[in-house]
């Protein structure tokens, strides 16, 4: 079966040509899994510049790697922003391997030579398989009229996830975005592989800091429209000794309490204290607040003035009884029943 497909390009001279490209779907594309007796019949990619020289991807994937999945062999399938936006992240050797980059993606990653090159790298060195899910024809299909060109990419990838899952049964496939909208991370019910943000993923390894580091250090390079040197500068506050903390835990300058992250955004957290007798969750926000907390980590904090406690909505909403007597005042610090 072969498909046309046609586009209008403007030359050099400014006359308008119309190209047509013939596309051949192919049955024999292998998943990339070295073990798997169902692709085994077809040729794994031995394009010298694709053939990974540390071998495809196994099946004790990233065990042990990742406390969302302990126990659980998966593969990663990065997203294009993921893979944009993070690749330095991805490209750290403590991200590990057995990293599927699908066809829809490298083909879009061409025209950023900085990312083109190191995912090339990474593909040809590490245990990252090149899924050519546009040549395949479990997972491929023509784009529908009432999809803009970026659904129909986003679409593709997650139908490629689909079929990838359904193929690998017990191996799962996390699907990362780059991504802190609660919306995009959500699994729909009619799908099988998992949906990761990047953030939620790696603040989940045993020992996140340094790709933790990167991470921040990327959204706050793209925060300031990509200013390189705001990257560099990020200095955090020196954790203050043990024997500086206990007497002012003693004498309540300080409180202690367990760190949990917000699993959708990294960069905010709660500590769940108690102040004047009375349990309350503080929340945290920020990088230099943070001040490398991973989740579960009992910290110290220090309460701001109330001056300077910021409000949430939904704390009004949930505690709509509280507004009265606290006369609406902006409150940083949310009590809990
Ligand atoms: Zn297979």
């Amino acid at each position: 079966m072969s498909l046309m497909f046609s586009s209008y390009r403007k030359t050099k001279k400014g006359s308008i040509v119309k190209v047509v490209r013939e596309c051949y779907l192919r049955d024999d594309i292998h998943c990339g899994r070295e073990s798997c007796t169902q692709c085994k019949k077809f040729k794994l990619d031995n394009d010298e510049q694709f053939a990974p020289s540390s071998g495809y991807l196994v099946d004790n994937a990233r065990l042990s790697l990742n406390k969302l999945y302990p126990k659980q062999a998966h593969y990663i399938v990065p997203d294009f922003n993921t893979v944009t936006n993070q690749i330095d992240v991805i490209a750290d050797p403590a991200f590990g391997n057995d990293v599927i980059i699908l066809q829809t993606i490298w083909k879009r990653i061409k025209s950023n030579i900085n990312v083109y090159s190191k995912l090339k790298e990474l593909i040809s060195s590490r245990r990252f398989y090149l899924f050519d899910n546009e040549f395949f024809r479990q997972t491929f299909r023509c784009r529908n009229p009432n999809e803009t060109i970026d659904e129909y990419r986003e679409n593709l990838c997650r139908e490629a996830c689909e079929w990838l899952q359904k193929h690998f049964t017990t191996i799962h496939i996390i699907y990362l975005i780059d991504s802190i909208d609660n919306e995009n991370v959500k699994s729909s019910d009619e799908c099988h592989f998992r949906i990761h943000s990047i953030a939620d993923y790696v603040q989940n390894f045993h020992n996140p800091i340094n790709l933790m580091d990167k991470l921040s250090a990327n959204v706050q390079q793209n925060e300031d429209g990509g200013n390189k040197t705001q990257k560099n500068d990020f200095l955090y506050d020196e954790h203050l000794p043990l024997h500086l903390v206990l007497p002012k835990i003693k004498s309540g300058q300080l409180h202690k309490g367990c760190y949990h992250s917000n699993r959708y955004n990294f960069l905010e957290g709660t500590v769940t204290v108690m102040c004047d007798g009375e349990e309350m969750n503080v929340n945290i926000e920020g990088r230099a607040n943070i001040n490398r907390a991973i989740n579960e980590d009992i910290v110290a904090i220090e309460i701001l003035p109330r001056s300077e406690w910021k409000s949430k909505i939904h704390d009004t909403i949930l505690d709509e009884e509280l507004i009265g007597d606290d006369d609406g005042e902006d409150a940083k610090n949310h009590h809990s029943n």
